[in-house]
């Protein structure tokens, strides 16, 4: 965060604009998008999104949650959505995308000592058979590849490797491209872009295998997390692929399938759905509604603002690691959102 956001949301804050914005929200509710914690803030390509929160600033966040909002499941948005009488005022809803172990190992107690719910959107294929999500095995070969660049015959594009930053801009500017590939020509480019990496350097899926911080949940501990109360599981899909990537029958069995399976893993039906990358167009959301879900989620990086069809394009907001009481007020009140759009930003 800039210095002189830092000091235009610490003015709002002191002269009560937060306060006074939360008061005027109205059935606008915060949904918190979060993806890891882990036990200290990590730099470089491997959190080059701020994906992972360490734990330290994710206790600060849920404080401040617990002192002015109050914390509801997203089931329970989802049910009010669809027209199942009224929430309390000042609600806030957590939510966390994938099903990374450190959801377990550092939200958990954390919600726990709070009394916090949380919604964890977990990727079928990543917690029932490990097998690691495409974006982390990417930015962990970038992480550790000695190949000085990259050409990409494709678009003859070269990428500088020397240093992180470099590496940071090539991950960056390659995820999003891949992201819109299908999903064959999508397995075909991220197998030969490792295997270019990898030869070059110590492979980070050789030995040890990725960093700890890519670990999926194990099922034991999912089913720990929903015996509590606090935690409820949505899916987010079987292999993590855009769904506006694939045809429809393979979109349908991403949606339906997944539901089925993380039910059986859970015990509980599964009322919620994230889209992977946040990719979904009316023809997802239809197949989303059929599957039962109540509700699903967007990235959006806004202010939720509950309407006809929204259940199915729920917006969410993020924090930020370095965020301050009042960049916190004013990201859930809304005020952030509007001043990045105004600035042009996310
Ligand atoms: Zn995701």
């Amino acid at each position: 965060m800039g210095a002189l956001a830092r000091t235009a949301y610490q003015a709002a804050h002191l002269l009560g604009v937060t306060a006074l914005m939360r008061r005027l929200q109205g059935s606008r509710v915060p949904v918190l998008m979060y993806h890891g914690v882990s036990s200290k803030r990590i730099n470089g390509v491997l959190n080059c999104e701020k994906k992972h929160v360490a734990a330290a600033d994710f206790e600060r966040h849920l404080r401040f949650l617990k002192s002015r909002y109050q914390v509801i499941p997203l089931s329970r948005y989802g049910a009010f959505l669809r027209g199942g009488g009224a929430l309390p005022r000042g609600c806030a809803v957590v939510t966390f995308d994938d099903g990374y172990e450190n959801n377990h190992s550092y939200a958990f107690p954390l919600l726990k000592k709070y009394g916090i719910p949380a919604t964890v959107f977990v990727t079928a294929d990543f917690v029932e058979k490990g097998e690691s999500l495409w974006v982390d095995r990417l930015a962990a070969a970038f992480a550790s590849t000695t190949l000085p660049a990259w050409a990409d015959q494709s678009s003859g594009t070269l990428y500088p490797l020397a240093n992180d930053a470099e590496k940071t801009a090539a991950y960056l500017q390659i995820k999003a491209s891949f992201k819109r590939l299908g999903p064959r020509d999508h397995a075909s480019a991220v197998d030969s872009l490792l295997k270019a990496l990898e030869g070059a350097g110590r492979s980070p899926l050789a030995g040890g295998g990725l960093p700890r911080l890519f670990s999926p949940l194990k099922a034991e501990q999912i089913r720990e997390m929903v015996a509590s109360g606090l935690v409820e599981i949505g899916s987010h899909c079987c292999r993590h692929l855009g769904l506006t990537n694939l045809d429809l029958d393979e979109a349908r069995r991403e949606v339906f399938s997944s539901r089925e399976r993380i039910a059986a893993l859970t015990g509980r039906p599964v009322e919620c759905f994230s889209y992977p990358n946040g990719d979904a167009n009316p023809q997802v959301t239809t197949l989303v509604e059929a599957a039962g879900y109540s509700c699903a989620v967007v990235e959006g990086l806004r202010l939720d603002r509950p309407g006809p069809g929204s259940r199915f394009a729920v917006a969410r907001l993020a924090l930020k690691e370095d965020d301050d009481e009042a960049a916190i007020a004013a990201t859930l009140c809304g005020l952030r959102s509007l001043g990045l759009r105004a600035a042009g930003e996310r």
